[in-house]
């Protein structure tokens, strides 16, 4: 339980990060408006000469504070410096969600293989009282995080749920042998209730279409919402992804505002899928100029302020508005 007072500004800050020829990661803040931090999460991890992950917490002074790390899957886009991430911000308390990575490990890369045997060690000889929280993720939602707040502010409660494909993957798993490491990631959605609304936020990593589709056919009774205040757009704009376009596209009301990163040797994002998305999200940015192809480190940055329901927007470096 956190304790606002009823006038309060509370903000939410979103970062989106996105490297020159692949990687990405997202930052998910609640704070005050003296940038007191009340909640925090990072998704993902990658580093390219910098690791703009760790620059962006240092900034935030998020040292042993972070409340939740989500690693979505064994692709290196998604990996690189994560273990720096974990032993730099996390803490006794810090739930740390993963994939299902733990069995067969030795099927990823090796540096993948590294950042499962870290999270291994941290348990290592440790009574179950004193464990750290690490949670292989294989269940359809769950709900991994709740934070309430006191009723007197505007905001009520934060609810993280995380889409893990596990039906679709043991089915996958008796036809065929090699499995395609995007189907077993974790995406998260995170839900801010306010007093009188919600606003809504998808972190969809690389999952593909087949996730997607079980997305589509629990929404309703999951209470899983279909319009978003954010979508970080699934891996990279893919053709693999489109059942998300159809998936917005239920509701009549628009999506705010989405973001994708690139795969620069993949040629992602594809520009079929890019228009397609502009049908079901208003504005749609990217952490490289693809236009101009001025590919390089990008950071999109939307801070919204709960109390007005207003964002404001920053571009840093590459990122830019696809047009
Ligand atoms: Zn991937
Ligand atoms: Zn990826």
């Amino acid at each position: 339980m956190i304790t606002l007072g009823k006038t309060e500004a509370v903000h939410i800050s979103i970062y989106h990060i996105g490297y020159s020829s692949e990687g990405e990661s997202s930052l998910f803040i609640l704070h005050t408006l003296d940038k007191k931090v009340l909640y925090s999460v990072v998704i993902d991890c990658y580093e390219e000469n910098c690791n703009e992950t760790d620059r962006i917490l240092e900034q935030w002074n998020l040292k042993g504070k972070v409340n939740l790390i989500i690693w979505s899957h064994p692709h290196e886009d998604h990996s690189l410096g994560m273990i720096d991430i974990i032993e730099k911000y996390s803490n006794d308390t810090t739930k740390i969600c993963t994939a299902n990575v733990f069995a067969d490990y030795k099927q990823y890369t090796l540096k993948c293989q590294k950042i499962i045997e870290y999270l291994n060690s941290l348990n290592k000889g440790k009574h179950c009282t004193s464990r750290r929280k690490i949670i292989p993720l294989h269940h359809f939602p769950d709900l991994i995080d709740k934070v309430e707040f006191n009723g007197k502010n505007i905001i009520r409660r934060i609810e993280v749920i995380c889409i893990a494909p596990f039906s679709y993957l043991g089915g996958m798993q008796g036809v065929n042998k090699t499995r395609d490491i995007n189907q077993m990631g974790v995406a998260c959605i995170i839900k801010v209730l306010l007093e009188e609304r919600n606003v809504n936020f998808m972190f969809a990593a690389d999952m593909d279409n087949a996730s997607i589709e079980l997305l589509n056919e629990e929404s309703y009774d999951e209470g899983i919402p279909t319009v978003y205040n954010y979508i970080k757009i699934p891996h990279h704009g893919s053709k693999k992804t489109t059942n998300m376009i159809d998936f917005l596209n239920q509701m009549e009301e628009k999506s705010e505002y989405a973001s994708t990163s690139i795969f620069k040797s993949k040629g992602l994002p594809v520009s079929e899928v890019m228009e397609k998305y502009k049908s079901v999200v208003k504005e749609i940015a990217c952490t490289s100029n693809i236009e101009e192809e001025n590919y390089g480190t990008g950071i999109i940055h939307l801070d919204y302020n709960l109390n007005e329901l207003s964002v404001s927007k920053e571009y840093e470096g590459t990122a830019c508005v696809l047009k």
